[in-house]
């Protein structure tokens, strides 16, 4: 028997005592809402007239004609609310806080797209939101911490440590030990201490539920393969929910292959052979670490999937072989870019991207009468800077120069 919050010998709950009350508290709402129709209507409700839910399946004439095998579907998660799936779960989250009568958000957040979502969510709810965010990456993401203090938010500077991510990540822990009472703290994908990774994953199944149907009643069959980018996991969580249980569907999970497999510069935890088992954060996964336990600084062309950890929920279904795990290089990832944006108009997010890297290099071997899915997280053209720098765009240099000197001038 699984003990709860454990998916084979992944995930548990490793938490401090002075948590458990409030753990307990929200397993029990989160129960609640589970048995609840009303809930999962409210939220769809909220979805459609604030996000763009249910978002459309393209078909990729285009791109399917290119590669000459099969018949390639992309779903659009890039149509949500601020650009990405990660609305589904802090809108999601934030019907939750109401309901436990919460009247405080916190987050951190490593690139600021979780913090963008989560200060977007509290000012619908009418929520104090408080992000937390190491230093090194409240200089490099401006926009984004730009945009959370226009929406609200206060944007806490973490000075700890090397001042990143995981010193973010223990700020705001300790925030949250001295304010639980009247605060909830927002995870942003599919890791963590139970219940968040079952959470997060169930909020993101609203992906898999509303592609399954579609692609039944454009194609009228189910597709061979579904692709996702995997950062933390949610997304891909989010449409294989949807398949799971269809075992003539391939999933395939693509990770952050930086400057490749064997350069020590990437995010790959299953894909590659440099992940181990630890216990950190909270859970129980297949971590980047050292052999003392101390992480390993990642890389990414893709600030969302340059993470140490992933889903308990994604090892475990890797380990019994139902998801394939492969990577995507940087490079690799900007040419599948050109080419989706050339072929079909449409701009996917850096870390969408490695999805489609994967689908390509497997469309060849398909016959035209199979379909693959490609989750399209997110879109990217909110993420003109990273994007142009990423390109090393030489106009673009000179404009930023030029805008640089203008500031400059001005008194
Ligand atoms: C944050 C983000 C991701 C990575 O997160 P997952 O939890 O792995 O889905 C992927 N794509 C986009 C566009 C993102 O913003």
């Amino acid at each position: 028997m699984t003990k709860k919050g454990y998916y084979g010998k992944w995930g548990g709950a490793f938490i401090p005592e002075i948590l458990h009350e409030t753990f307990n508290e929200l397993n029990k709402v989160f129960e609640e809402v589970k048995a609840d129709p009303q809930f999962w209507e409210d939220y769809f409700d909220l979805m459609s007239t604030y996000s763009c839910r249910p978002t459309p399946l393209t078909h990729a004439e285009n791109l399917s004609k290119h590669f000459g095998g099969c018949q390639m579907y992309i779903k659009r998660e890039d149509l949500n609310h601020t650009g990405a799936h990660k609305a589904n779960n802090v809108m999601g989250q934030g019907l939750l806080v109401k309901r436990m009568g919460k009247s405080r958000v916190i987050a951190e957040t490593g690139a600021g797209q979780h913090g963008v979502a989560t200060a977007t969510m509290a000012a619908k709810f009418g929520f104090e939101c408080t992000i937390y965010m190491g230093e090194e990456d409240v200089q490099r993401q401006r926009p984004n911490v730009f945009w959370m203090e226009k929406l609200g938010a206060t944007v806490i500077p973490v000075t700890t440590g090397a001042r990143t991510l995981k010193d973010a990540i223990n700020e705001a822990f300790r925030d949250w030990v001295s304010s639980m009472d009247t605060t909830h703290y927002v995870m942003g994908t599919v890791c963590g201490p139970h219940p968040f990774p079952e959470m997060v994953a169930w909020f993101q199944s609203i992906i898999g539920q509303e592609t399954r149907g579609q692609i039944l009643s454009r194609f009228e069959k189910l597709p061979a393969k579904v692709y996702a980018c995997v950062g933390g996991g949610s997304n891909a969580m989010g449409i294989f929910q949807g398949f799971l249980a269809d075992s003539g569907v391939e999933l395939v999970g693509v990770e952050a292959g930086g400057l490749g497999l064997d350069s020590g510069q990437h995010a790959a935890r299953l894909a590659g052979k440099d992940g181990s088992q630890g216990v950190a954060q909270g859970y129980k996964t297949m971590f980047l670490q050292d052999n003392d336990g101390q992480m390993l600084d990642t890389h990414s062309v893709a600030a969302g999937l340059d993470y140490i950890g992933v889903s308990p929920i994604l090892t475990d279904l890797w380990e019994k072989g139902k998801i394939r795990f492969e990577a995507a290089t940087d490079e690799e990832v900007l040419d599948a870019l050109d080419l989706t944006m050339k072929k079909e108009g449409i701009i996917p997010a850096l870390e969408s991207a490695h999805a489609f890297v994967q689908a390509f290099k497997d469309a060849g071997k398909l016959s035209a009468d199979q379909a693959v899915i490609i989750n399209m997280s997110g879109r990217g053209d909110k993420d003109i800077f990273t994007i142009a720098h990423a390109y090393d765009d030489p106009s673009w240099k000179k404009f930023i120069m030029k805008k640089g000197k203008a500031y400059a001038a001005e008194k």
